[in-house]
């Protein structure tokens, strides 16, 4: 149960906040089953704009399902999640799950989140270019010539700008990558999220990708980042959740987590890591 709106964890980091400003992500004790397995016990995240969380933890602690929940390829089980204020709104589906009750709103705040996968998912039968314009074109309604021109420049600032007539199996892993960066900012998300996006590289490409989250970050991109990456999270993150078995078991900024780690299963989870 537990899909009662929790108004009291909502008030606080917002009463923290400045006038101004609204988080771009607040999640708030989110719960995720499948079936019986309870993947999700209570999770939560404040993204503020600009900032960089990173999300690290065991192979099957429940990172990507979490991120999965964030732009609702997954239906959670209860919990809250707004985006730059905007709260989804849910409902009670079969099988004790919650689903989105406005389809609008899901097309809406799938425009608004962007999602980078290990795998890239890029079209394999479209030219790089034809992969970046389709969505601005088709779901923000923008022209082929404007939606062509920001490609192109996209596809500059990840060091693809002569790729664009390429096809995906033409490019390097680490290509591929980028070129799905660059969709991603098509899109003028809100918020990228980022699920372990060098895993599936060959580790002399890593860098090249690692270089362009980096600059993403420098620019005042909001993202949650999904990584293994222990060094990068530590440089590139405001903030850092540890989880462990459906839970935050200890956050804390890069330098708390990584030198100063209070938990037992923290300190063993990094020292795996080396
Ligand atoms: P992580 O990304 O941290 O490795 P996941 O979120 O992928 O963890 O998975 C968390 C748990 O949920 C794992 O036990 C995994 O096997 C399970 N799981 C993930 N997706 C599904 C699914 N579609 N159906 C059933 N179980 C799943
Ligand atoms: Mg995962």
């Amino acid at each position: 149960g537990g899909s009662t709106p929790k108004r009291a964890v909502a008030a606080k980091p917002a009463a923290s906040m400045p006038q101004s400003g609204r988080p771009a992500v607040e999640v708030y004790d989110l719960h995720k089953s499948y079936g019986t397995l309870e993947v999700l016990k209570g999770v939560g995240l404040i993204a503020q704009p600009g900032e960089v969380v990173s999300m690290i933890g065991s192979s099957g602690s429940g990172k990507s399902t979490f991120l999965r929940c964030i732009n609702l390829l997954e239906q959670p089980k209860s919990g809250r999640i707004l985006i730059d204020g905007e709260e989804i709104r849910l409902k009670p589906g079969k099988g004790g799950g919650a689903v989105p009750a406005d389809q609008k709103q899901v097309e809406r705040i799938r425009a608004r989140v962007g999602m980078v996968f290990q795998s890239f998912n890029l079209w394999p039968h479209l030219s790089v270019l034809d992969n970046i314009i389709e969505a601005p074109i088709h779901v923000l309604k923008e022209s082929k010539a404007e939606a062509s021109e920001r490609a192109h420049e996209l596809l500059r600032k990840v060091g693809l700008g002569d790729k664009h007539a390429q096809f995906p199996g033409q490019l390097s892993g680490g290509q591929q990558q980028r070129a799905a960066i660059a969709r991603t900012l098509a899109m003028r998300p809100k918020v990228i999220l980022l699920d372990e996006p060098t895993s599936a590289l060959d580790p002399e490409l890593v860098g090249e990708v690692l270089r362009v989250i980096r600059q993403l970050a420098d620019e005042g991109n909001t993202m949650i980042l999904v990584t293994h990456e222990m060094q990068f999270a530590r440089e590139v993150s405001h903030h850092i959740k540890f989880l462990h078995q459906g839970r935050v078991e200890e956050e804390g900024s890069p330098d708390q987590i990584f030198t100063n780690p209070r938990s037992e299963r923290l300190s063993q989870f990094l020292a795996r890591c080396n």
